[in-house]
């Protein structure tokens, strides 16, 4: 064999076990008992688990908003998932009204290729104008392009998607097996609240939440989820923030609706306090973050099942761009880092402060993701015949998270001084180590394209 981690506690759907892993060509051949296998790599995993390596459905690595580009390129961003844990990452072909689909993908491939060093795929961004793509969506679909996302809020009206769009959407892609991703907040109800503050003046970031409140994510649900009703769409829900979004979820879910719900970890750590501090222009994100109650309640779907997925909506900027708007949060580019911080933020918050079974993480951060968006059984899980993606995870390792720490190519991280306990001490991807106790050992190249 070319590798042995031995001694690991593997983390399971069906929970925690004691296991040596073996791996030949990065494939995992043995998941059990090694005591007699030889390999040229042997790795002792004592007292660490052994997680499937991440998969991060949501990262904005290179986006162009107008304002600026996310400061992570494929090249930074990629190598900080790996980093942290993360070995695939999902993240988006850019709409553009003036191409076709199949070009809106080269194009983003172009950007990517060769420029990874984890795994990856696109989801196909759709603008409303793009109900004139029905076919095209039609024929992507039926070709296997899994995932489709779209925009019920965004400052361009060619990109922000009503009802009567989302229906035409839904109806093509329920016949052929694409998934319906939206970002749920009413884009009408949003610009009458900003207009509003704007009238009076009122641009600070403490108001940011203010324009974008916790209704406005639970009704733009009701009219997705309503239409996933009539059409028989499967329907993921990007960035769940609030407990009334989550409640709906659960309603529509109950009536036999086909929704996956999605959270991040800002949502699970900060509440909308930090507007009101000094920076707190640095804490944009759409949607904000909310209050305390709704924290608690995301923790509770986390705990029973409705959320199905934790993504990062990764999205950094350097500090000195964010500060340009400190006096006007309409005009900020949105968007926080998370893509190296997921595992451990989430390991430390939910398994060792909340009790959350560890295969359960596994799920939210790996196995869930692999199933929604068609990646297993070669991603997902630990077993034999898949990919060698795997985290040596040492949950004794205690580490105050600092931006100037993380290969995040950005100097603002939001939970900036908070201690975690757990971070990943060894990191494979299909079996080559490309992490190892803080540094990146990695090719930029070697990221395959998962599409
Ligand atoms: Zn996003």
């Amino acid at each position: 064999m070319d590798l042995i981690i031995r001694n690991g506690t593997v983390v399971t759907p069906e929970g925690p076990r004691p296991a040596d892993i073996g791996i030949e060509d990065g494939t995992i051949v043995s998941v059990g008992s090694q005591s007699d296998a030889r390999a040229s790599d042997v790795v002792d995993a004592s007292g660490c688990y052994v997680f499937p390596g991440g998969i991060d459905p949501h990262v904005h690595f290179e986006l162009p908003t107008g304002k600026a580009v996310s400061s992570d390129s494929f090249v930074t961003g990629s190598e900080a998932a790996l980093c942290g844990g993360t070995t695939s990452f999902l993240d988006f072909a850019l709409f553009d009204r003036d191409r076709s689909l199949e070009d809106r993908l080269r194009e983003r491939r172009r950007a990517a290729d060769g420029r990874t060093s984890a795994d990856y795929g696109f989801h196909m961004e759709l603008g409303a104008v793009d109900i004139e793509r029905l076919g095209e969506i039609r024929n992507m679909a039926n070709a296997g392009q899994r995932s489709f996302k779209t925009y019920m809020a965004f400052d361009n009206r060619e990109v922000e998607v009503g009802e009567n769009e989302l229906r035409r959407f839904a109806e093509v892609l329920a016949d052929s097996g694409g998934l319906l991703m939206v970002h749920a907040e009413e884009g009408g109800e949003v610009r009458r609240l900003q207009e509003e503050l704007n009238a009076h003046g009122n641009l600070a970031p403490v108001h940011h939440p203010r324009a974008r409140p916790a209704e406005i994510e639970a009704r733009a649900i009701d009219i997705v989820l309503g239409t996933a009703k009539s059409t028989g769409a499967e329907v993921y829900v990007v960035h769940v923030s609030s407990r009334v979004g989550l409640e709906r979820i659960r309603e529509w879910r109950a009536k036999g609706v086909r929704v996956r719900a999605e959270t991040c970890p800002h949502y699970l750590l900060l509440t909308e306090d930090v507007y009101a501090q000094e920076h707190g222009v640095q804490f944009l994100a759409n949607p904000p973050l909310k209050k305390l109650e709704d924290m608690e309640a995301l923790w509770e779907g986390i705990r029973d099942g409705t959320i199905d997925t934790v993504a990062t909506d990764h999205c950094p900027f350097a500090r000195s761009v964010k500060m340009r708007y400190r006096d006007n949060f309409l005009q900020a580019p949105k968007g926080l880092p998370g893509v190296e911080t997921r595992l451990p933020v989430m390991f430390s918050e939910g398994v060792v402060r909340r009790g959350l079974p560890v295969e359960r993480l596994a799920e939210l951060l790996s196995g869930n993701p692999a199933r929604i968006f068609g990646l297993s059984p070669a991603k997902g899980r630990v077993a034999v015949g898949g990919d060698a993606d795997l985290v040596v995870f040492d949950p004794r390792r205690e580490i105050t998270i600092s931006a100037t720490d993380l290969h995040m190519n950005t100097d603002f991280n939001p939970l900036e001084g908070r201690m975690v306990q757990g971070w990943p001490a060894q990191v494979f991807l299909r079996g080559r180590r490309v992490y190892h106790n803080g540094v990146f050992l990695g090719c930029d190249a070697d990221g395959r394209y998962l599409g």
